[in-house]
């Protein structure tokens, strides 16, 4: 079953790398126009971009700090409408329970979980006006776990299962699928090179890569009956 995306717009925030350049690349691949949203990585996106148009795709890069309201409304406006979402952007503060500080717990919240608010928020006219959309956040096996990171990624990751949830419920009606994806762990520069080096915790004995989340997203995007779920791929480790 193969998905056509050609009359759609997608925005990928925090695509100039890991998984959400994967995420970006598969939506070009079914055809899709492709914003890959960067907050300070310019040449990066725009590399992520040009492979995209070299192999055919479409592809634009378009700068924001997502955490920003302000700054999500005039990437939003730069865009123009946009059918699919995927709410990738996400920092990794490594931090334990006393060296994490207020403003460490506020930036992690403000990147990982209201920017998906307020990315949601800014689509959702167009796709509600439609009767279309899809948005997918990245979540983590952190919501449920204990993950290596800390409480305050725990925190906003579980926040943002909450926040798909609450979207989805309240958005059936309206042709518009809210779904997660809980990844764990996928070899990125997010995961530290130490860790990198001793996928010891994973059953099946190796990282997930980039790619293999963006095909989840795929299969989301292409379910129009799913909505509300979290898909969790984590190579055989438990969280519940
Ligand atoms: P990554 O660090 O390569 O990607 C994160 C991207 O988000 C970067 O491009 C970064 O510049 C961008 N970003 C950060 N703050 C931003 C902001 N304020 N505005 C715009 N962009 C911003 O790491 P990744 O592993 O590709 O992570 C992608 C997503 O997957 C994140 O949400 C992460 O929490 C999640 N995730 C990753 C793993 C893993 O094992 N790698 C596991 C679970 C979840």
């Amino acid at each position: 079953m193969s998905l056509d995306l050609s009359n759609r717009t997608a925005l990928v925030s925090g695509a100039s790398r890991g998984i959400g350049a994967a995420i970006a690349a598969a939506l070009a691949t079914a055809g899709a126009k492709v914003a890959i949203n960067y907050r300070d990585r310019a040449r990066e996106a725009a590399s992520v971009a040009a492979a995209i148009t070299a192999a055919g795709g479409s592809a634009t890069i378009v700068q924001a700090d997502v955490s920003n309201g302000d700054a999500v409304a005039a990437m939003v406006r730069r865009v123009g409408p946009i059918d699919i979402l995927v709410n990738n952007a996400g920092i990794a503060l490594i931090r334990g329970i006393d060296d994490l500080t207020e403003a460490d717990f506020d930036q992690t919240i403000a990147v990982n979980l209201k920017s998906a608010f307020l990315c949601t928020q800014a689509v959702l006219p167009h796709m509600r006006a439609q009767e279309w959309g899809r948005i997918v956040n990245i979540s983590s096996g952190a919501a449920r776990g204990a993950g290596g990171v800390g409480l305050h990624y725990n925190a906003s990751k579980a926040g943002m299962e909450g926040l798909t949830r609450g979207y989805a419920a309240r958005l059936v009606k309206q042709g518009i699928t809210v779904n997660a994806v809980a990844p764990s762990l996928i070899e990125t520069d997010m995961v530290p090179s130490g860790v990198a080096s001793a996928p010891t915790r994973i059953p099946l004995g190796r990282f997930g890569t980039s790619e293999e989340v963006a095909q989840v997203v795929m299969m989301l995007i292409g379910n129009g009956y799913m909505t509300g779920q979290t898909v969790a791929l984590s190579g055989g480790m438990s969280f519940n």
